[in-house]
């Protein structure tokens, strides 16, 4: 039964291990279990990183050429191969197809953009700061990195990391998801198609008992977590406190604010693609609208509209919107809806009793959408991550300004106006880490930088871009004294402190 378990990856091969822990994956389309997944114990773990470890030192030391060929290769493999990948991900993620090849196609713009790496691991160099003294600077690896991430992206959020953190010459151990870890598994061997040396790309699979090892190994330099925001926290602190460098990407509650002088179409269909791609179940999802000012009825009119013709089914079936990703999830998000009605919210558009011809044992919930949803209500304060809108009213800008700055999240924003005044006082009051301004889902491209603020983001380097090289190497400055004995004789001794001349 080889083909059904989904083993760890190391050394270039597959792993089984010797614990005998398994979790089960499913089809959320059909509701089957399609295989079972590895967990690791303490010394599956172990032997995982021993081998990152081992392989961090030649690694580091080989050429930034010969990295960046490696890198390259794989970019062209990847690119031609994107569909393969992505059917793996709505197999085991449920979301449609053409979302998936979206997500990696996302995902392959890091790996271009770590293929001009080289460019920003350059130092700069400083010509006779004092006789016959220059002073140079460089940027070296870290060592292996550990790389956990979430069921949402199962290949695109583990590729905002390993791509850089492997060209600037660490190791990795990527833990994926347990509800979809065999994405990372056909990442491997594509790595090990393009040339990567054994060890340098590695993957445990597991629950927590894999995620505590990496935050206690000695071996693992730095921490790269995606998330929800309780284990955010709990990664950032565990990890911090055995002295790692940590970026802890957290959960959301994503806002979009839509003017009374918004195109009121580009509004509504925005909503419906940033609400319910992928189920809802995206980090950037856009989970509460906020009218502001009179055109409230009129928004949600247009929402309602668009989401009947929704087509809801299996992903690989050419529908808007696939499944949840598992039964419990999709229980989950069901009793959100029922919370928010009995809070007393209107309950425009109910998803629960969906049921998907042919697939009776799909873990469905249709697209569903609450209005008069008010700030105290679990609809609001908390982070659904279901095919679930609610609309706030508000009268005006700055009560909508006030909402989004008082939610403990800071992950992503929208604003929807035709008012460029309105549009740069928000860019800059904002409290939010990545904005769009009619723009649904304000995802940077790879050469910036992805996280959010406050709840949304623990530590202080975003993914990828500038800010990505920065967690992935550390600086160092050398001062040095090529000193020509005839003309620069020595000062002799002097305790002052050194100053230049
Ligand atoms: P999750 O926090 O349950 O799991 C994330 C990872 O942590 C998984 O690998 C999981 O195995 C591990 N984990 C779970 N419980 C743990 C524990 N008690 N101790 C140690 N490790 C544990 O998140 P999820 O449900 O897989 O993903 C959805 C969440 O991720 C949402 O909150 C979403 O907003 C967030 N997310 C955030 C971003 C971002 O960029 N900020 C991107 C994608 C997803």
């Amino acid at each position: 039964m080889n083909e059904a378990l989904v083993e760890h990856w190391v050394d270039n091969a597959r792993y089984a291990g010797a614990s005998t822990r398994r979790g089960e994956v499913t089809n959320p389309a059909t509701g089957e279990v399609t295989s079972s997944v590895c967990f690791a114990d303490e010394a599956d773990a172990r032997h995982v990183i021993a081998a990152a470890a081992r392989a961090a030192k030649s690694w580091a030391r080989s050429s930034l050429t010969a990295r960046t060929r490696v890198v390259f290769r794989f970019r062209e493999l990847l690119a031609a191969r994107r569909e393969e990948l992505a059917a793996i991900i709505t197999a085991e993620h449920g979301k449609v197809l053409d979302d998936a090849v979206g997500e990696v196609t996302r995902g392959l713009e890091v790996v271009e953009f770590a293929c001009g790496l080289p460019h920003l691991l350059k130092g700069s160099f400083s010509e006779g700061v004092s006789t016959s003294v220059n002073v140079h600077s460089k940027r070296q690896p870290l060592g292996v990195v550990g790389i956990i991430s979430p069921f949402n992206f199962p290949a695109m959020v583990p590729m905002w990391f390993y791509p850089i953190a492997i060209a600037a010459g660490n190791t990795v151990v990527v833990k994926p998801s347990e509800k979809d870890p065999s994405a990372l598994i056909w990442v491997a061997e594509l790595w090990r198609e393009a040339g990567l040396p054994d060890g340098v790309f590695n993957v445990l699979q597991g629950d927590k008992v894999a995620v505590d090892a990496l935050l206690d190994s000695p071996d693992v330099a730095a921490v790269s977590f995606v998330g929800s925001t309780p284990i955010a926290r709990y990664v950032y602190e565990r990890a911090t406190a055995n002295g790692k460098r940590v970026q802890a990407l957290g959960g959301a509650k994503n806002h979009m604010l839509v003017m009374p002088d918004a195109d009121l179409d580009l509004a509504a269909d925005a909503a419906v693609n940033a609400a319910f791609g992928s189920a809802g179940e995206r980090c950037m999802a856009i989970s509460v609208l906020v009218t502001v000012g009179p055109i409230a009825d009129d928004v949600v009119d247009r929402i309602a509209t668009r989401m009947a013709k929704l087509r809801v089914g299996d992903g690989t079936l050419g529908c808007d919107m696939g499944p949840l990703v598992t039964s419990a999830h999709r229980d989950k998000v069901a009793s959100y809806v029922d919370a928010g009605v009995a809070a007393g919210a209107t309950l425009v558009v109910d998803g629960r009793s969906l049921a998907v011809d042919g697939r009776p044992d799909g873990f469905w919930l249709g697209p569903t959408m609450f209005d008069n949803v008010t700030r105290d209500m679990s609809i609001y304060t908390e982070e659904i991550f279901g095919p679930v809108l609610s609309v706030v009213r508000v009268d005006t800008y700055q009560q909508a300004l006030d909402l989004v700055n008082a939610n403990p999240y800071g992950n992503g924003v929208a604003l929807f106006t035709r008012d460029g005044g309105v549009a740069r006082d928000f860019e800059h009051d904002v409290q939010v880490g990545m904005i769009g301004i009619n723009v649904p889902i304000p995802v940077p491209m790879a050469y910036y930088s992805f996280g959010g603020w406050k709840a949304s983001l623990f530590g202080d380097s975003h993914a990828h871009g500038v800010e990505g090289v920065h967690f992935f190497t550390r600086g160092k400055v050398v001062t040095s004294r090529w000193a020509d004995p005839a003309r620069s004789p020595s000062s002799g001794v002097a305790l002052a402190f050194p100053t230049h001349d």
